[in-house]
């Protein structure tokens, strides 16, 4: 008992004395530290057997599943990653989404959501193929990882199209992320087997109203704005206020402008 790691002692003292109170069987993995002082997955599955003084002893196996172990954690991550630019896949990116919404209902603080999509990605693929516009997608999910904080967040929504999580930001601050993030993509230049290839995307964003059920209604209203910043020219980025929700009684709030007020801000 004495390698058994610190955080994981409790759990396995209450597995036994579970066992022993209920004499059923022992099932329980903890990490542990091997003769060099490495740390192992151990499992212990026993019979537990009380003796006629009234102590319990048991018999069964422990089995190293340290192996077992950091397969499941890269599936687990494999699960919730883009294989082609490493960032959040949809279901994590909204699951991120649903998690920030929720503590939201706790804190004060403004969420606001960022859409975007890269523009006439279309002829980037037909004019230099298409393992060439994967490079121009990683080199994108690059910039907004870089550009961002680290209590933000991004992932990849699907094709061309990218997701981000501002915490702590209300709508003005969101559009002046945005603006940087666009006009950082525009400068970036991409060279690819001589070739220099420039991209830009349109973006869209809103702020995340506490009475949403779901982060859905404010990644819709996202894609909306996006979808005028493309009717509007492209590399650009536009903004969609919350609709306004009747606040509860003596509540000081801050919301943004309302639904139409704000406009695009590109070039
Ligand atoms: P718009 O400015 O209106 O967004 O034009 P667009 O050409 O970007 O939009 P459209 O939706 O017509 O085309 C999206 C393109 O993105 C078509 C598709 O082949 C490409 N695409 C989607 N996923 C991938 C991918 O994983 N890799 C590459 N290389 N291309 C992709
Ligand atoms: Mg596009
Ligand atoms: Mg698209």
């Amino acid at each position: 008992m004495r390698r058994i790691l610190q955080d994981d002692r409790a759990r396995v003292i209450r597995a036994l004395r579970q066992s022993a109170d209920t004499l059923g069987v022992l099932n329980v993995s903890a990490r542990a530290l091997d003769a060099d002082d490495d740390e192992r997955w151990l499992s212990w599955t026993a019979q537990p057997r009380p003796r006629a003084d009234g102590a319990v002893v048991w018999e069964g196996a422990i089995v190293d599943i340290t192996e077992r172990h950091q397969l499941e954690e890269e599936l687990r991550r494999l699960a919730m990653v883009d294989s082609l630019t490493g960032v959040a896949n949809r279901r994590h990116f909204e699951e991120m989404g649903e998690r920030e919404l929720s503590r939201l209902g706790r804190v004060r603080d403004p969420l606001c959501v960022l859409l975007l999509d890269a523009d006439h990605f279309k002829r980037v693929n037909d004019r230099y193929g298409h393992h060439v516009g994967d490079i121009v997608l990683r080199r994108i999910a690059e910039v907004c990882t870089r550009q961002i904080r680290t209590v933000d967040a991004i992932g990849r929504l699907g094709g061309e199209e990218f997701g981000l999580l501002l915490p702590n930001t209300a709508l003005e601050g969101a559009r002046v992320m945005a603006e940087r993030i666009r006009r950082a993509i525009a400068a970036e230049r991409i060279v690819v087997d001589g070739e220099t290839i420039r991209v830009t995307v349109s973006i869209g964003g809103t702020q995340v109203d506490p009475c949403e059920s779901t982060i859905k209604a404010a990644m819709q209203r996202a894609d909306e704005a996006m979808y005028r910043a493309k009717q509007e020219g492209r590399n650009r980025v536009a903004m969609e206020a919350p609709g306004l929700i009747e606040p509860p009684a003596n509540a000081v709030t801050e919301l943004p402008a309302p639904r139409g007020a704000s406009r695009a801000a590109g070039t």
